[in-house]
């Protein structure tokens, strides 16, 4: 692997950081993450269209949609400086899964009703996949959609919905044929958030914060014209990427800010601490350190199997464990370096409260997005051919 960038990837580097340094207000860079709707202030409107300009909200995504249609050695060092300099990711789920899916399988109506309302951060998309039986085996899901004239009849519930409270779309997946094996009768619905018989309850996690929620379905009619791609074959349309660049670098590059932040304020507060006790986080910010660098080197890992034209499997399981799994001894180090305040959330709280929150929201990091069992088990079987236990 070459660690340099050649010329052209330098002069592209130069480019991002050039607009950022011109365009990414300071008020925005404390979000590392944002869901369209939670705040649109002016300097966030000029920030988007600015990235609109340019094709940067979705940066995969071809030229002729809207996107940049940039190669995945590209787009990694662009989400690389956009980490570095804390600027906001735009467009959420829209951008990452549906508009992919879209381009992928929808049919033209579909692309020009979605597509480019999801760049003007018009509509907001929340993924309807999980249900109470149904997480680690999705293709379980018991949700049943059935068809009546031109509309499908959909009754069920979802659950850990992120974002339903605040999307305007979802994209879901339903069964719409009970008899075929489970992975067969699956279709992939959008649905309008307005539709009557939706009911959006709120899920309040550990840390007292409202991201995710129950959604019940009752009786909602969605036209048949709102399934993407073949009846009976959503699960295949919702396994669709692009060419997306899968390395995590943003997660490597905030675990790489956090334990500078960690350290800095260990050696602020050295006068606090007794001098064991300073030897002590010393050592554990060390051992941090060089684990935030094993991040960085799997994230170049996959990274560069992507510019090679190779798929990432085990290789992104493994950064997903190692990452998720690092962020929370991070934050137990953040925790025991603050001592007895590492109880308190609030901002006159040491870190502005920064390491208790961190420590009670990256709990979910090891279930989100598949559980570190699944990834171990991924891992297992494709990366290291054991057999299946
Ligand atoms: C913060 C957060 C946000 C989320 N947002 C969304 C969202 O927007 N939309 C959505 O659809 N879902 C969302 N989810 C749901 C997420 O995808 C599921 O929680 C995840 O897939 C695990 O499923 P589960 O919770 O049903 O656990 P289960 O699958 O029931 O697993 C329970 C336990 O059993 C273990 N286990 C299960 N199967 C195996 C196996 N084969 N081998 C070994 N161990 C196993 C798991 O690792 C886990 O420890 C979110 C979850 C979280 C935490």
């Amino acid at each position: 692997m070459e660690f340099n960038d050649n010329p052209a990837q330098a002069a592209w580097r130069n480019e991002v950081r050039t607009f950022l340094k011109d365009n990414l207000d300071p008020s925005l860079k404390t979000f590392t993450y944002m869901e369209e709707g939670e705040s649109d202030t002016a300097a966030l409107g000029k920030y988007r269209s600015a990235l609109a300009d340019r094709g940067w909200i979705a940066s995969a995504w071809p030229k002729e949609y809207g996107g940049a249609g940039l190669g995945v050695m590209d787009q990694f060092i662009l989400n690389q400086e956009f980490a570095e300099a804390g600027a906001p990711n735009l467009g959420g789920s829209g951008v990452m899964m549906l508009g992919p899916t879209l381009i992928a399988h929808g049919t033209e109506e579909q692309k020009k009703e979605h597509l480019g309302r999801i760049l003007r951060g018009e509509s907001v998309w929340c993924q309807g996949y999980s249900e109470p039986g149904s997480g680690s085996d999705l293709a379980s899901l018991q949700t049943r959609a059935i068809r009546d004239g031109d509309d499908y009849v959909i009754n069920g519930q979802k659950i850990w919905t992120s974002g339903a409270h605040r999307a305007n779309w979802m994209f879901m997946l339903a069964r719409t044929d009970p008899d075929a094996p489970k992975h067969r009768g699956i279709s992939y619905f959008l649905i309008d958030m307005k539709t009557p018989g939706i009911n959006v309850r709120p899920l309040i996690n550990m840390g007292n914060m409202h991201s995710f929620n129950e959604v019940f379905f009752e009786d909602v009619r969605v036209p048949a014209s709102n399934i993407v791609g073949e009846v009976n074959r959503g699960w295949y349309v919702g396994a669709t990427t692009l060419d997306f660049e899968r390395s995590s670098i943003g997660s490597a590059v905030g675990h790489r800010h956090n334990v500078e932040k960690g350290v800095e304020w260990m050696h602020e507060h050295r006068t606090d601490l007794s001098p064991s006790a300073y030897q002590s986080m010393k050592a554990q910010w060390s051992e941090r350190a060089v684990e935030v660098q094993v991040a960085l080197l799997l994230s170049l890992r996959v990274i560069s199997m992507q510019a090679r034209g190779e798929i990432p499997n085990a290789e992104a399981s493994a950064t997903k464990l190692y990452s998720s799994e690092l962020s929370q001894r991070i934050a137990r180090t953040s925790l025991a370096t603050i001592g007895m305040w590492g109880g308190v959330t609030g901002n006159n709280a040491p870190m502005e409260g920064e390491a208790a929150r961190t420590y009670l929201g990256t709990v979910a990091s090891t279930i989100a997005g598949g559980t570190s069992e699944i990834q171990r088990n991924i891992i297992a079987t494709r990366g290291l051919g054991l057999p299946r236990g």
